[in-house]
């Protein structure tokens, strides 16, 4: 259920770049989550907004803003200024790396348990050749001293799962800050193994999907590296001064929800519908079990109501917002409905496949006209998503109706 095309095709790349650079915000290893949007007023101005669901402490902030100087730093692309940048980008992001690497592990130890670790065995003549080709390429990225002549392919995927599996044991305590060093080698590894061609063929799919989320430390390094590289002394200055947070306007508040049909008959009564007399609680989905609903602005939404607050004037404005998690279905609508209602504003967002959010808060300087324009949205959704359940077909029926005169 989406409100049409949200990006062209042709900003794909930057906006998964984006994506990219929001995950070296994320500071704790789950429930957190952060969005950033990128605005070049000129070829060389950029101007760069965060948000986060909280606001952010003093400390993350001086480190987002000790990264980009960093970056900008340093005169030149080299690779021991990137590897510097990579180590402070995973000081800033320890939790989540060590959480993305604990993760991998767990892939690991399951897949030790028949010896294969999972690395898929060659079963031709042709996987000798691509893989005794993969071999060299490896090497020739990490170095004799990581990858040392007469070792396999095999034999060094063993011998780095291995490690990683022993490095982090059940009940041995592991300092998470203390070990940098640990996550940067596993960083550098898992980049350098995804820039062999058939390695999809070496590893087994899931976990060489775990390897790629640690490797996006890389990659977003290395792209935040380029593009500050790319401007002149004075569009770097202008960069520095220009990072901003923006917080959330409202605090993360928690609810208990209601149970399914006593909140479908608060929504039915507020529209003046009545349900059907085959309802009942046993055809309607349950919650999943949780007892309390976390509720907060997600950060994209901020960033939508700054950007709006910051531009609703303007003639024309492209903004284009990243962020760490899939954008929610009523972000991605929020997005549209501020763009529809502000004809010189356009905002992207990334990702193409929508996910459900379990809760959404608008946040709290909303524009009237934009929180009525997203509340039809949404009822307008809810009443297709009424009309598709057979057994609630008296309030289907009830809220075609209501959303014709709402559209009439
Ligand atoms: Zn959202």
């Amino acid at each position: 259920m989406t409100s049409g095309t949200y990006r062209s095709p042709g900003s794909r790349n930057r906006l998964e770049s984006l994506d990219l650079l929001s995950i070296l915000l994320v500071t704790e290893s789950s429930d957190d989550v952060a969005a950033i949007s990128i605005y070049r007023t000129a070829a060389d101005r950029i101007e760069l907004w965060y948000s986060k669901d909280r606001p952010c402490t003093e400390i993350e902030k001086a480190n987002i803003t000790k990264f980009i100087q960093s970056a900008a730093r340093t005169a030149h692309l080299s690779k021991p200024a990137r590897e510097d940048l990579l180590r402070i980008a995973l000081r800033m992001c320890k939790r989540k790396v060590f959480a993305c690497i604990y993760e991998a592990r767990h892939l690991m130890v399951r897949f030790s348990r028949d010896g294969s670790y999972g690395i898929i065995p060659r079963a031709s003549q042709a996987d000798h050749d691509l893989r005794d080709a993969a071999t060299i390429k490896l090497r020739r990225i990490l170095g004799e001293n990581d990858f040392p002549s007469g070792r396999s392919l095999e034999a060094f995927l063993t011998l780095l799962f291995q490690a990683i599996i022993l490095a982090i044991r059940p009940g041995v305590p592991f300092d998470i800050a203390a070990n940098v060093e640990f996550y940067f080698e596993a960083v550098i590894r898992c980049h350098a193994l995804l820039q062999v061609p058939v390695i999809d063929t070496v590893i087994e799919g899931t976990l060489l999907g775990r390897l790629m989320e640690i490797a996006d430390y890389y990659t977003a390094v290395a792209i935040a590296h380029r593009e500050i590289q790319k401007l002149s002394p004075g569009g770097k200055a202008y960069l520095i001064r220009s990072i901003r947070e923006i917080p959330p306007s409202s605090p993360t508040t928690y609810l208990t929800p209601p149970d399914p049909l006593t909140c479908l008959n608060h929504w039915a009564r507020y529209r003046g519908l009545t349900l059907s007399s085959s309802s009942s609680p046993s055809s309607l989905p349950a919650f999943p079990g949780k007892t309390q609903i976390r509720e907060c602005t997600h950060p994209e939404a901020t960033l939508i109501t700054k950007i709006i607050s910051a531009h609703k004037s303007s003639p024309t404005v492209l903004r284009d917002i990243g962020s760490s998690r899939i954008s929610c279905w009523i972000c991605q609508e929020f997005s549209a409905a501020a763009c529809d209602l502000y004809p010189g504003i356009c905002i992207r967002l990334s990702r193409e496949m929508l996910a459900t959010a379990g809760s959404w808060k608008f946040p709290v300087d909303t524009p009237a006209c934009l929180v009525l324009a997203l509340t039809r949205r949404v009822e307008r959704a809810m009443g297709m998503v009424f009309e598709g359940v057979d057994s609630l077909g008296g309030i289907g029926r009830g809220v075609k109706r209501k959303i014709g005169e709402m559209e009439g």
